[in-house]
C-alpha cells in the first residue's frame, strides 16, 4: 500500500531538525528543476550517502542499477504501444535536425515529456491519453528526419508501417482513449489499455481467478499478480513474468545487478532476502516470492534496503496483477529514532487521551515505523513517488507476520522545500505570522503528524465485544483516518511531546493546527471539481474535523471566519480550547468505532465531510488558479557513479542531474532492454 501526495502544494515548508546539508549548499540547490503542462519536475537530496561504508554504497549502487532496469517494463504494461512510441520520440529528440523554434517543436516536447513522465501515453493520475499539440503531419515529417537505426522499426518493415501503428494510437482520440476503465457498466478489461489480459474479457478473466481461489489454503499465493492472461486458440492461459518468459530481457539485467548486490549483503538475513528475489524472478513462482516478502519484512536491522517488484495492483481494473516498481533506500537514524520514541510511549498515549476507558486498550502496542532516506526510484515510483510505503500486500502475510511501513522523509522534504516561496501561504495563510510558523515548522510537525497517525494513531483503541470491523461499512474507512488524525492533533500540543524532544517548542505545534485547519476547511478544495462532493477518505476527514471544530466552536468564534478584500481568511483564535474540541471529536469517533454506530458515523461524515460550500469553493479555484502552480510533481533520481581503481570499485559518487530531458534520454540509451513488439 501507498500513501502518495497528490498535489504539491502541501502548503508546508519549512526546516528540518534533521536536516540534509551545509546552508551553503541549500541555497544553491535547484530543487524544481522542470515545469511542463500539469507537472513540476524536482529532485531530492540523499542526506547520509557520504557517511555509508564503501559497502553500503556499493549496495546502493548495485541495487540503483537494478531499479533503473525495469523502466521497460513498466512502459509495457502501461499501454502495447508505449514502447514504440517513446523510443519514436526519443529518436526526434536525438535527431537534432528539426527547427526548434517553432511552437510545433515546444509541443513536441512537452508531449514527450508527459510520455516519459507518465511512463507511457496516458496521464499518471488522470489515465487519459495525452491529446498532442501538434499535428500529425508534423510529426510524420519529424520522423522522416531521423536516421532509421534511431528508430523502433519492427524487423522486416519500414519507417512507415511504424508510423502507420502509432500514428492512429497517438492522434486518434477514440482509440485506446484510457489506461485504466473504471466505468463498471462496461466490461474495464477491454475497455482499458493496460496489457495485462490480452483478448480476454472481464468476465473471462474474473471466472478465471475464482477459479483458482482455494479458501482452505492458509497461505495463498497472490495468484495472477505476475502474468499476463491470455487466449491462445481459445483457451485461457498465463504467461509468466520471470527471466525466461514474459519482460525476460529486462529481468535477466534486474537479476545480474541483484547478484551483484548479494556479494555485498549487509548480513547473511539481507543475503537470503536477495537471493529469494532471485530465485523468483527466474522461476516466476509466487510461493518463492512470498518467502521473499516474508524475509524482507522480517529485515529490520539492515540500514540499507529496497523494493523490487511486481508490487502495487492499482493499475489493473480488477486489482489482480502489479505493476513493476523499485525503491532503494537506507534508514534515517535521527528520524526512525523520533518514531521509535512515539511507539515505545504507545500506552502513555493510550491511557491519557480523553477517550472513554471502556474503548481504550488495555495494552497497546504501537506499530514501528521505519523513516528511510531515497537514493533511487524507478518503475512505477518513478518519477511520481510516494511519501509512504507499507507492504507486503498478501493478507494472510500480513496477519501472520506482520508488515514493514516506511515514511520517504527526504522526499516529503523535498517537496516542501520546492514548494517554498511559490505564493501559496502567504495567498491563504490568515497573516504573516501564520506564514512564518509554517515555515519554520510545517514540514516538523507534518512528519510528527504522520509518524503519531500511523505508529499510535491507527493502533489505540478497542472495538467492544460483538462489534464488526466491518460495522460502519462505507464510513469505515473516513472515521478510520479522521481516529487516527484526532490522535495525531490532539497529542501534538500535549507538553509531552515537548519533555519527550519531539517537538522544540508550542509554536511548532501551533503550525500544526494552522495547517489542519486551513487544509481541512479551505485549500485541500483545490482538487475537487465545481459541483462535485468530496470522496476520498482521507479528505472527508479532513473536512470533517475542521467543519465539526468549526461548528462547535462558533460560540466562542475559536475559528474565525474573515474578510478582507473580498477573500477569505481562517484564524484560530484559541488553541487551547481547538485542542479541546479535538479531543473530544476523538472521543466522539472513537465511540462511534467502538460501538460499531453506523448512523453515528453517517450522520456524522454526512454532515461534515461530504459537502463542499459552494462560494467558498468557487472563491478558492480562483484565487488558487491565479498562482498557476502544477498539481501534480515528481522527481528527477541522483547519478552514483563508481570510482575504480585497478578494477576495484574504491568510492561510489552521488551527483544530482538537473536536466530531465538528459536523464529520460540516457535511460532511454542505456535501459532500454525490451523490445516493443514482442
Ligand atoms: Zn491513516
Amino acid at each position: 500500500m501507498k500513501l502518495r501526495t497528490v498535489s504539491l502544494t502541501i502548503a508546508l515548508s519549512a526546516m528540518l531538525i534533521a536536516s540534509c546539508s551545509s546552508p551553503e549548499q541549500k541555497q544553491e540547490f535547484r530543487w524544481t528543476v522542470d515545469r511542463f503542462a500539469d507537472i513540476k519536475v524536482m529532485r531530492y537530496q540523499v542526506p547520509g550517502f557520504t557517511d555509508l561504508s564503501l559497502r553500503q554504497k556499493k549496495l546502493v549502487y548495485f541495487l540503483s542499477q537494478a531499479a533503473l532496469c525495469g523502466r521497460d517494463i513498466l512502459f509495457a504494461q502501461n499501454g502495447a504501444y508505449n514502447l514504440a512510441i517513446r523510443k519514436t520520440l526519443d529518436g526526434i529528440v536525438a535527431s537534432g535536425k528539426i527547427d526548434q523554434a517553432t511552437p510545433e517543436w515546444a509541443a513536441f516536447m512537452t508531449y514527450t515529456k508527459q510520455v516519459w513522465f507518465a511512463n507511457g501515453i496516458y496521464h499518471h493520475y488522470g489515465n487519459d491519453k495525452f491529446v498532442p499539440g501538434f499535428s500529425e503531419t508534423w510529426f510524420r515529417a519529424a520522423v522522416a528526419t531521423c536516421d532509421p537505426g534511431l528508430l523502433p522499426v519492427r524487423p522486416g518493415t519500414s519507417v512507415d508501417a511504424l508510423l502507420a501503428e502509432i500514428c492512429p494510437v497517438m492522434f486518434d482520440p477514440a482509440i485506446l482513449p484510457k489506461k485504466i476503465s473504471q466505468d463498471v457498466s462496461t466490461d474495464m478489461v477491454q475497455n482499458s489499455a493496460v496489457t495485462f489480459y490480452r483478448g480476454v474479457t472481464e468476465n473471462e478473466a474474473t471466472a478465471f481467478y475464482a477459479g483458482k481461489k482455494d479458501r482452505t489454503d492458509p497461505a495463498p499465493p497472490s495468484y495472477g499478480l505476475n502474468t499476463t492472461l491470455v487466449k491462445e486458440n481459445g483457451r485461457i492461459v498465463e504467461k509468466e513474468w520471470k527471466a525466461d518468459g514474459v519482460y525476460g530481457p529486462a529481468i535477466r539485467e534486474i537479476i545480474t545487478w541483484l547478484t551483484r548486490a548479494s556479494t555485498v549483503a549487509e548480513n547473511d538475513h539481507q543475503r537470503r532476502t536477495i537471493d529469494t528475489l532471485i530465485a523468483y524472478y527466474t522461476s516466476g513462482d509466487l510461493r518463492d516470492f512470498d518467502a521473499y516478502n516474508i524475509l524482507w519484512l522480517q529485515d529490520t536491522s539492515s540500514s540499507v534496503d529496497f523494493v523490487n517488484g511486481f508490487i502495487e495492483t492499482y493499475n489493473d481494473p480488477l486489482g489482480i496483477k502489479a505493476s513493476w516498481e523499485s525503491i532503494v533506500n537506507f534508514k534515517d537514524v535521527a528520524a526512525t529514532r523520533r518514531a521509535e520514541t512515539i511507539t515505545a510511549n504507545a500506552q502513555w498515549f493510550e491511557d491519557n487521551s480523553l477517550v472513554d476507558p471502556r474503548f481504550k486498550k488495555k495494552e497497546v502496542r504501537g506499530v514501528s515505523a521505519k523513516v528511510i532516506t531515497v537514493a533511487q526510484l524507478g518503475g512505477d515510483c518513478y518519477p511520481t513517488t510516494p511519501i509512504g510505503i507499507n507492504l507486503p500486500n498478501a493478507d494472510w502475510i500480513r496477519a501472520a507476520h506482520g508488515s514493514k511501513s516506511v515514511t520517504l522523509e527526504n522526499i516529503t522534504y523535498a517537496y516542501d522545500q520546492a514548494a517554498r516561496g511559490d505564493g501559496f501561504n502567504e495567498e491563504f495563510c490568515n497573516s504573516p505570522e501564520d506564514v512564518r510558523l509554517l515555515e519554520q515548522y510545517g514540514s516538523l510537525v507534518d512528519n510528527l503528524h504522520t509518524d503519531l497517525h500511523e505508529c499510535v494513531g491507527h493502533a489505540s483503541g478497542q472495538l467492544m465485544p460483538g462489534v464488526g470491523v466491518d460495522a460502519l461499512k462505507n464510513y469505515h474507512a473516513t472515521i478510520e483516518e479522521a481516529r487516527a488524525d484526532l490522535f495525531a492533533l490532539y497529542y501534538l500540543m500535549d507538553p509531552r511531546l515537548v519533555e519527550l524532544g519531539l517537538l522544540p517548542s508550542q509554536d511548532a505545534a501551533r503550525a500544526g493546527y494552522i495547517e489542519q485547519i486551513l487544509n481541512g476547511i479551505f485549500t485541500q478544495l483545490k482538487r475537487i471539481e465545481p459541483g462535485k462532493n468530496i470522496e476520498e477518505a482521507h479528505m472527508r476527514n479532513r473536512q470533517l474535523i475542521a467543519r465539526w471544530c468549526f461548528e462547535k466552536g462558533k460560540a466562542e468564534t475559536v475559528i474565525a471566519q474573515e474578510q478582507r478584500d473580498g477573500k477569505t481568511y481562517f484564524r484560530i483564535t484559541d488553541f487551547s480550547r481547538l485542542r479541546a474540541l479535538f479531543g473530544a471529536l476523538l472521543k466522539e469517533v472513537q465511540r462511534i468505532k467502538s460501538e460499531g454506530d453506523y448512523e453515528g458515523a453517517k450522520a456524522l461524515v454526512e454532515t461534515y465531510g461530504v459537502k463542499v460550500d459552494p462560494v467558498l469553493h468557487h472563491e478558492l479555484l480562483a484565487r488558487y488558479k491565479k498562482l498557476n502552480l502544477a498539481p501534480y510533481g515528481g522527481f528527477m533520481n541522483p547519478v552514483f557513479t563508481p570510482v575504480e581503481q585497478n578494477g576495484e570499485i574504491t568510492d561510489i559518487r552521488v551527483t544530482f542531474p538537473e536536466d530531465f530531458v538528459g536523464q529520460m534520454m540516457e535511460y532511454g540509451k542505456k535501459y532500454s532492454f525490451l523490445s516493443p513488439w514482442d
